[in-house]
């Protein structure tokens, strides 16, 4: 695994992330990083920026011969980069625990180590949980209980393009995909519904990522995308628009669904009575420990649950599959969004988030 990861990268895991101190040691955890930048198949136009690649990092923890895979996603927006990320992770000195399965103690680790780093502490998690469900021979959401029938269809996001034959493109791509997720907040929101009509009368989730700025202009919008069978609007403004987001929650036909406003265990709280549900991302809640406590968490206070991920690779991707089968919506379409996914894990199989049957997160290294 180290050779072929190695091949696709000029800096490997032993040049990188393996620190002095994190030096393999029998019956202790091993901690190994290297930056993986993940290119993407079609440039994202989000309300506030366009880019072409996201910059990630890959973990591996060995315990005893078995490896656990893990990964950090950063969209730049969310503040960590892979310097950052690097960073934190060299900081960390797992070797000093015996035991993978003291999850929540190298949780309570980590925020000692620095409050942030949400997605490096992700990386982490991953590979603690992957690492414990392989030394327990089941997947977790086996070990969480959850019936794999019960996942949703997942949306795969497009963003408009002003040229109609890229546009048509764009949308045969959706074919196989229940779901089609847009990106809204620009000046053509109604232009991209409009020309999936012209084409296909699958639902639609909108995201207008914090793009609206005007809630009487919100709320005629959400009035409009409902009568075009779109199921909830994410994110309509921005995330400290706490009255207006309110407001309009009161009077959507739509729910309202919190994005950028949510990150962590204590926001979930936040969000009631402001949001009709919330959209965990593992690269936010540090990983799949606080994502399961925080859906539960919604659930109980009767808001929905959408799971979420960055442009990631099949690994980050697959752990967050394992609490598919506990949300309302999935937006796991990270690794299609990729040109160079290094493992093999969840599956969108006609349109529904697939759960690997392998002990883990159940991804496998692609040689
Ligand atoms: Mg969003």
């Amino acid at each position: 695994m180290i050779g072929a990861l190695m091949a696709a990268s000029p800096i490997s895991f032993s040049a990188f992330g393996q620190a002095t101190r994190n030096a393999t040691r029998e019956g202790r955890l091993n901690l190994r990083f290297r930056p993986y930048e993940l290119q993407l198949r079609h440039a994202f136009n989000l309300a506030r920026s366009q880019r072409t690649s996201t910059p990630g990092v890959q973990v591996e923890i060995e315990y005893d011969g078995i490896v656990g895979y893990g990964e950090a996603s950063m969209p730049p927006y969310l503040g960590e980069s892979i310097q950052s990320v690097t960073q934190f992770l060299s900081q960390l000195d797992l070797s000093q625990f015996s035991d993978p399965f003291r999850i929540e103690d190298i949780h309570e680790y980590m925020e000692s180590v620095a409050p942030n780093n949400r997605a490096a502490k992700a990386s982490v998690d991953i590979a603690l949980h992957d690492l414990t469900g392989k030394i327990m021979g089941q997947p977790w959401y086996k070990i969480w209980g959850l019936n794999p029938e019960r996942t949703p269809n997942t949306s795969f996001t497009i963003s408009y393009d002003a040229d109609p034959e890229e546009m048509r493109k764009k949308i045969e791509e959706t074919a196989p995909y229940k779901v089609v997720k847009v990106k809204m907040g620009l000046d053509h929101d109604k232009e991209i519904v409009e020309a999936l009509r012209r084409h296909t009368d699958v639902p639609i989730c909108v995201d207008a990522n914090q793009g609206w700025t005007d809630k009487e202009k919100a709320l005629e919008m959400c009035h409009w995308l409902a009568e075009r069978n779109c199921l909830f609007v994410e994110q309509p403004m921005d995330k400290s628009a706490i009255d207006d987001t309110a407001w309009l929650r009161e009077r959507s036909p739509l729910p309202i669904i919190a994005d950028e406003f949510l990150q962590r265990m204590p926001d979930v709280r936040r969000a009631a009575g402001v949001y009709d549900g919330i959209n965990i991302k593992l690269m936010k809640s540090t990983g799949m420990h606080e994502a399961y406590q925080m859906a539960s968490l919604a659930r109980a206070l009767g808001m929905k649950v959408m799971l979420g991920c960055m442009t990631e690779t099949s690994c980050a991707v697959s752990a967050a599959s394992q609490l598919a089968p506990l949300v309302d919506w999935a937006d796991l379409d990270g690794n299609l969004l990729i040109a160079n996914d290094i493992f093999d894990g969840m599956k969108i199989v006609d349109g529904k988030v697939t759960i690997p049957n392998r002990p883990g997160i159940g991804v496998v290294p692609l040689a």
